[in-house]
């Protein structure tokens, strides 16, 4: 185990190669206007927040909140600023991270070859497959040599000394295809990740798990990605024993002509096929969308999209839009080169974007809009980092709002929880009956389009049993639990925030209504590791897989 003085070397090499200084002399007018700008304003949502950093953009994406805060205290020590512990404090917020009342970590694993050939992926023999040496993450995970514990330990120092409560974790893994590394590595992995959030070390990854439970950070979700192809019944158990609890998977299309041409290497069948498997073993499906692929256009990419909701196979709880960026190393150039392939306009992409959002339905959530690409990479094409904000823009002057989870949440609003209402929306798939369960404000919040959404359940009634999984076969299945409110800590009472007010209990008592009265005797839940206490004092009992509550009828 590494000691805190290898720990801080680490961080010391990494900053070293990685500058975190700005040249103050060069952007000091827009950094003064930002800071006033930020200084004056006494409500600044994150999405403002981000716009004003991407001001200062050196080419590799926004200015970091670090720079901002040490070239304040440069143009306070020059004199050009006035010092105030207000704009310090104003400055240091970073809402975007926590909003959702969990503290994402995101870690990478070694690189490692992946059974994909997809015409636009890039490859780096230091990174693993699609990732770029020197986007964010992959930077800070290069440095530490891909050390799981390193990565989680120093990412949740990062949060702690910001200010940020890092109670609960939200790990997401990242990296090439998570199925295709072998299984030792695997496990290996996760636990030395939650060896990290345990603070101590363990023999075993069940033993990591059991000590999650009560641990200072605990593990309330761990996400890993994979290809549609990758995902069967065996890796459906082998997830569930490592503590999966969401599954990222490259869709990309919904069209098998598409996926050809771009050497997906897999058909829209397989993918239908994954997503039942990952729906039947309860885990929340967040999907990788990828218009501009070789072939399309932009009304076809609109029908593709559309078939993610209209195919009763789909339907994902979460989605990325990751426009196909094109990249110098990869087959796409080639086609590119040859005049095969036209990457989207700005405009194109923004139209298109808008169109999407207006049609996706309220049981999903869209993550991002764009992947962070180093512009420096990116050969042609749109460089856009700031696309949401700007498709907002379009939406809103069209009279139009996106209704996704994300544009709903109640993103550190006051909310009155006894005021709350309950909202039930059920949609069928091809193997489920879905219901989402959602507290909302009664009227829609200052300045949006649409109630707040404070808090929701997605419970699954399975139509046929699973047989693979024996232990839940006759059980419905709640695959998530969300409460809004920033970060607290645990036990601590949120003053009008959403999260400490039983709203979870209460979504879950009506989920065991809707699923008796459906004929079920049985409701499990998919329960990380540091959630099982939780879910314990809510009668939930910790099987093999699963935690499972008898609600008899
Ligand atoms: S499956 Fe993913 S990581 Fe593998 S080649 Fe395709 S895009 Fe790249
Ligand atoms: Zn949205």
């Amino acid at each position: 185990m590494a000691t805190e003085q290898e720990l801080a070397q680490r961080r010391a090499k990494w900053q070293a190669a990685h500058g975190q200084t700005i040249d103050i002399d060069e952007y000091e007018d827009e950094l003064v206007a930002i800071i006033e700008q930020i200084a004056a304003t006494e409500k600044l949502e994150p999405q403002d927040i981000t716009r004003l950093l991407y001001r200062v953009s050196r080419g590799d994406g926004p200015l970091a909140k670090d720079q901002l805060i040490h070239s304040y205290r440069e143009l306070v020590a020059r004199g050009v600023l006035p010092p105030s512990r207000e704009t310090l404090a104003r400055l240091r917020t970073k809402p975007v991270r926590t909003i959702s009342g969990v503290a994402p970590v995101t870690v990478l694993t070694k690189p490692f070859p992946c059974p994909g050939e997809c015409i636009f992926c890039p490859e780096f023999s230091s990174m693993p497959k699609s990732y770029i040496p020197d986007e964010p993450g992959a930077l800070r995970a290069g440095q530490l040599e891909f050390d799981p514990y390193l990565q989680t330990a120093l990412r949740i120092r990062a949060l702690d000394n910001i200010g940020h409560s890092t109670d609960k974790i939200e790990l997401l893994i990242l990296g090439g295809t998570w199925s295709y590394y072998p299984t030792d590595y695997q496990e290996w992995f996760i636990h030395r990740c939650l060896d990290a959030m345990n603070g101590r070390d363990s023999d075993t990854l069940e033993e990591a798990q059991r000590l999650n439970e009560t641990a200072p950070h605990r593990n309330v979700g761990l996400v890993i990605e994979t290809r549609p192809d990758y995902v069967d019944e065996k890796e459906i158990v082998r997830l569930r024993r490592m503590g999966v609890t969401k599954v990222q998977i490259g869709v990309q299309s919904v069209d098998d002509n598409i996926l050809s041409r771009n050497k997906r290497g897999h058909t829209v069948e397989q993918t239908r096929q994954a997503f039942r498997l990952l729906r039947a073993g309860g885990f929340k499906i967040h999907a990788h969308w990828m218009p501009n692929l070789l072939g399309a256009t932009p009304q076809s990419d609109l029908e593709d999209f559309v078939r993610l909701w209209d195919d009763p196979a789909l339907r994902p709880d979460e989605l990325k839009i990751y426009p196909c960026s094109l990249l110098a190393n990869t087959e796409l150039y080639q086609h590119w080169e040859r005049g095969e392939y036209r990457p989207y306009t700005d405009q194109e992409l923004i139209v298109l974007v808008a169109d999407c959002k207006t049609r996706v339905p309220p049981y999903c959530r869209i993550n991002r809009v764009m992947r962070d690409i180093p512009a420096g990479h990116v050969v042609a094409g749109s460089k856009q980092s700031n696309l949401r904000q700007t498709v907002h823009r379009v939406m809103k002057a069209r009279g139009q709002a996106c209704q996704c989870i994300r544009c709903r949440e109640v993103r550190g609003e006051k909310v009155e929880a006894s005021t709350l209402v309950l909202q039930e929306l059920a949609y069928d798939t091809d193997t489920t009956r879905e219901h989402l369960l959602s507290f909302v404000t009664p009227e829609a919040g200052p300045g949006r389009a649409h109630p707040l959404l404070a808090g929701f359940l997605r419970l699954s009634l399975p139509k046929s049993r699973p047989r693979f999984l024996d232990e839940v076969a006759d059980a419905a299945m709640i695959r998530e639990v969300h409460v809004y409110g920033p970060a607290l800590e645990i036990g601590e009472e949120g003053d009008g925030k959403a999260q400490h007010s039983g709203l979870g209990t209460r979504l879950i008592e009506r989920a065991v209504g809707i699923a008796r009265e459906a004929g079920f005797a049985r409701l499990a839940v998919i329960a990380a590791t540091g959630t099982r206490s939780y879910y314990r004092a809510r009668g939930f009992g910790l099987g093999e897989l699963y935690m499972v509550r008898d609600i008899g009828g």
